[in-house]
C-alpha cells in the first residue's frame, strides 16, 4: 500500500477538490458558508452541485442521496439517479443546487416521538456544508440535517451543530477575558470503536445473533479472557486482511483511521481514527460502523456492534475522546507553561468539572440503551455512576486551591491563579485509570461510557451544552469583575469546592466506590428507564432551551423514543428466546433424555445397571421442566405489558428481564449436559476461538 496519500480522501469532496475545481469566487463563498454558517446563494449552490456531479460521475457514481441521521441512531439514505430524460429518448446527467441543498424524503416511518403527526408525514433534509460529501456504493452522499416541516428537528445532527454553536459562543466570551479575540471555538472528538468479528457460518446458525445482535443463550466458555493473551496479541491473518481492507475503505473516504488492534476479549478488536471536529467525527464514526459491517461480509465475517454480544467476557464500548480548541489551533484543555495559560486552563477545567457534576444525569442518559445496560457496571466497563478522574498531580492542585494550603511543599507556595505555574501534567498515558468513566488524559477527556453501537452525537450534545452553560455562568460573573484575577480565584475555588465530589481517582469497579458515591450524593442510574426518566427534569429543560439546542417538545420526543426503543429491544429479545426455546432447545433436550432413557431400558433388559445415564435423564428432565416453566412465565409476562412508554420500559426492566435471565441460566445448564452434537446451535467456544 505505497499509495496511501493518493488514496486518502479520493472519494471525498474535500477542500482540496473544492479549491481545484470550483471557480475562485464560488469557492470563497462556500468556504465562508462552511466556516461562518452564512447561507449559500442559489447561484452558488448550482455551480457547486454541477461541479460535484461531474467529480462524482468521474468516480463511477450514478446516484446521489441525502445522507442523514434520524433518531434511530443509524444513518438513512434514499437514492436518486442523476438521470434526466430528454424527451427524445436520450438522457443527460443532472444535479441542481436545489437538489444539493434540500431533499424531501418520505419521513413517515422514522421515529419522531410524537413530534410529527402522521398526516404531516413530510420532513426535509438540508445540506450540512461543514461535512464533506463522499462517494459510497456508486452514490454521491450528501451529509444533511433532517427536520419536520413545522421546524422540529428529527435527527441527531442538528442539535449537535447547535450545541457546538453554544459552546463556541460561551468559550469565546471567556477567552475575551484573557484578551483573546477568537472567532470560533470547536470541540474535537476521537472516537475509539470496539467491535467483535465472528464467522458468518456461526452467526447464520443463531437466531439470537441474527435478530437481536447478541447471544441470549450460551454457557461461559471454559477459557474466556482471563489469560489476557488476546489484548494487543498478534492478529489472525484473516482478521488482518479485514483490517487492511477496512483501513483502505476508510482512507478513501478521508477518515483518518490510525490504529487497529486486538482488544481484551477473544474476537474483539478496536479501530481508532485521528480526532477531528465533533460533527465530522460523528459522521465518520457512523460511516466507520457501516463499513465495518460491509467489509466483514466480504471476508466471511459478521461484525457485531452490540454492547454485550457474549456473557462472561467484555462487551464493546466507544471511547469519546473530547477536547475544546480555538480556530487558531490552541487546545484549551492543555495546561500551559505560563501562569496565565495555567489560569485559563484551570478555568476551562473547572467548567468541565462543574458541567459533569451538574449534568451527570444527562451524560448517563446519553449512553442509555438496553444493550449498554448489560455492560455498564459489569466489571469491565465503567459503572453507571458518572465520576471524573484527573490524576494525582491535578488532584493535588485542586485540593490546594480549595484549601489554600501550600502546593509546593519545598518552596512553600500556594497555587495562586494567574501567578504560579502548574506542575507538568504527565502526558504519559500508561498509568491512566481505566476504571473511570470520564478521565483526563493529559490534554483531553475520555468518556468511556458510550456503547459500541451508539451514535456519538447525543453524548457530545450533552457535553457541549453542559460545558457551554458553565462557561456562560463564568463569563457573566467575570465580565463585570473589577479585579479579574481576584474574581477568577474566588470563582475557581468556589466551583471546585462545590463540585469536587465528582472527582474520584480510585477503582471505579469496586463495591466500596458504589457506597462512597452514594454518600457523596452522586446519582447511580442503573438502568435505561431509570436514567431516561430524568431527561426532562426542570434543570435539563432549562439548560437546553436556554442554549437553543432543544425545545421541550424535542426533548420529550427523544425521551419517548429512547423508552420505546428500550421496550422494543427487550420485546424482540424475549420473543426470540421463546422461539429458540420452543423450536430448538426443548426439542433437543427432550430428544436427548428420550434417547438416553431408551438406552437405560435396553441396558436394564440385559441386566446391566446404568446409574450415570439414569441420573442424567432425571437431571435433564428436571431442568427441561424448569426451562419449560420459565418460558411459560415469560410468555405470560409478555401479554401484560402496559401502554405508556415509561411504564412499559419499567415493566420490561422489572418483570420481563429477570425471567429472561432465569430462562437463560437453566438453558445454559442444559447446554453442557446434553452433548455437543445434540445442541442446536454453535456454542461459545466454537464462536470465540475460531482459527
Ligand atoms: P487509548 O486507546 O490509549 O485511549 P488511542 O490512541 O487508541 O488511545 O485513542 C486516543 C484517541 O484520542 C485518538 O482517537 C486520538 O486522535 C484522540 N485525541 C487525541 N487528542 C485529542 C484531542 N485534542 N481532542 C479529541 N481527541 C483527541
Ligand atoms: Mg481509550
Amino acid at each position: 500500500m505505497s499509495k496511501v496519500p493518493e488514496l486518502f480522501g479520493s472519494l471525498s469532496f474535500n477542500e482540496t477538490v473544492m479549491r481545484d475545481r470550483l471557480p475562485k469566487d464560488v469557492f470563497k463563498a462556500l468556504k465562508q458558508t462552511m466556516e461562518e454558517g452564512t447561507p449559500l446563494a442559489p447561484g452558488v449552490a448550482n455551480v457547486v452541485a454541477s461541479v460535484m456531479k461531474d467529480w462524482a460521475i468521474e468516480r463511477g457514481a450514478t446516484h446521489f442521496t441525502h445522507w442523514f441521521q434520524p433518531m434511530t441512531g443509524v444513518t438513512a439514505e434514499k437514492h436518486d439517479s442523476f438521470l434526466s430524460p430528454q424527451g427524445d429518448g436520450s438522457v443527460i446527467m443532472e444535479f441542481s443546487g436545489k437538489e444539493l441543498t434540500k431533499g424531501e424524503p418520505d419521513a413517515s416511518s422514522f421515529p419522531s416521538g410524537g413530534l410529527r403527526a402522521t398526516f404531516e408525514a413530510r420532513g426535509y433534509t438540508a445540506w450540512d456544508p461543514t461535512s464533506y460529501a463522499f462517494i459510497k456504493d456508486h452514490t454521491l452522499c450528501i451529509p444533511t440535517a433532517f427536520c419536520s416541516y413545522t421546524g422540529e428537528i428529527l435527527d441527531k445532527k442538528t442539535p449537535l451543530l447547535r450545541s457546538m454553536d453554544a459552546i463556541s459562543r460561551e468559550a469565546c466570551r471567556v477567552l475575551k477575558l484573557f484578551g483573546k479575540d477568537v472567532k470560533r471555538v470547536t470541540t474535537t472528538v476521537g472516537a475509539e470503536q470496539e467491535y467483535f468479528l465472528i464467522r458468518k457460518e456461526d452467526y447464520a446458525k443463531r437466531l439470537d445473533l441474527i435478530l437481536s445482535g447478541r447471544t441470549l443463550f450460551g454457557a461461559h466458555s471454559p477459557k474466556g479472557q482471563e489469560m489476557e493473551d488476546h489484548y494487543f496479541g498478534s492478529i489472525r491473518p484473516r482478521v488482518k486482511a479485514f483490517m487492511e481492507e477496512l483501513d483502505e475503505e476508510l482512507w478513501k473516504l478521508g477518515i483518518p483511521a490510525k490504529t487497529e488492534h486486538n482488544e481484551v476479549a477473544p474476537c474483539q478488536h478496536e479501530m481508532a481514527p485521528v480526532f477531528s471536529t465533533t460533527n465530522i467525527a460523528t459522521d465518520h464514526n457512523q460511516l466507520a460502523m457501516e463499513l465495518m459491517k460491509e467489509v466483514a461480509e466480504r471476508h466471511g465475517f459478521v461484525c457485531l456492534l452490540n454492547e454485550k454480544p457474549f456473557e462472561g467476557i467484555n462487551g464493546s464500548g466507544k471511547h469519546n475522546n473530547w477536547s475544546i480548541s480555538t480556530d487558531t489551533g490552541e487546545n484549551l484543555l492543555d495546561p500551559g507553561k505560563t501562569p496565565i495559560s495555567n489560569a485559563q486552563f484551570l478555568l476551562f477545567l473547572t467548567a468541565v468539572i462543574k458541567a459533569v457534576d451538574e449534568y451527570q444525569d444527562l451524560l448517563r442518559i446519553s449512553v442509555a440503551s438496553a444493550g449498554n445496560d448489560h455492560r455498564l457496571g459489569a466489571n469491565e466497563a465503567p459503572p453507571a455512576i458518572v465520576s471524573m478522574y484527573v490524576g494525582d498531580d491535578l488532584e493535588d492542585v485542586i485540593e490546594c486551591i480549595i484549601s489554600g494550603k501550600d502546593w509546593n511543599k519545598e518552596r512553600k507556595t500556594a497555587v495562586a491563579i494567574g501567578a504560579s505555574v502548574l506542575p507538568p501534567i504527565p502526558l504519559d498515558q500508561s498509568d491512566r485509570n481505566r476504571t473511570s468513566p470520564f478521565a483526563f488524559t493529559g490534554n483531553k477527556f475520555e468518556f468511556r461510557m458510550p456503547g459500541s453501537s451508539f451514535n456519538i452525537a447525543c453524548t457530545n450534545i450533552m457535553l457541549n451544552t453542559a460545558v457551554a452553560e458553565a462557561l456562560s455562568q463564568f463569563a457573566d460573573e467575570l465580565e463585570t469583575a473589577t479585579n479579574l484575577e481576584e474574581a477568577m480565584t474566588t470563582l475557581i475555588r468556589r466551583e471546585l469546592e462545590a463540585h469536587r465530589r465528582i472527582i474520584f481517582n480510585g477503582n471505579g469497579y469496586s463495591k466500596e466506590w458504589e457506597e462512597e458515591a452514594a454518600r457523596r450524593g452522586l446519582q447511580n442510574l442503573r438502568s435505561t428507564p431509570e436514567a431516561l426518566a430524568h431527561y426532562t427534569d426542570e434543570k435539563n429543560v432549562r439548560l437546553f432551551t436556554k442554549h437553543g439546542v432543544y425545545t421541550v417538545e424535542e426533548m420529550r420526543s427523544r425521551e419517548e423514543i429512547g423508552l420505546e426503543e428500550y421496550s422494543k429491544t427487550l420485546h424482540i429479545e424475549a420473543e426470540t428466546m421463546l422461539r429458540m426455546i420452543g423450536r430448538q432447545i426443548l426439542p433437543a433436550c427432550v430428544a436427548f433424555s428420550g434417547k438416553t432413557a431408551q438406552s437405560v431400558s435396553a441396558k436394564a433388559a440385559l441386566g446391566v445397571d446404568a446409574p450415570a445415564e439414569k441420573a442424567l435423564v432425571s437431571k435433564v428432565a428436571e431442568k427441561t421442566g424448569e426451562l419449560f416453566a420459565a418460558a411459560e412465565t415469560l410468555e405470560e409476562k409478555e401479554k401484560a405489558v402496559p401502554e405508556a412508554a415509561l411504564d412499559s420500559a419499567c415493566y420490561y426492566r422489572q418483570e420481563v428481564l429477570p425471567v429472561m435471565e432465569q430462562a437463560r441460566a437453566v438453558a445454559d445448564e442444559l447446554e453442557v449436559m446434553v452433548g455437543k452434537e445434540n445442541w442446536p446451535f454453535p456454542v461459545y467456544e466454537d464462536i470465540l476461538f475460531y482459527v
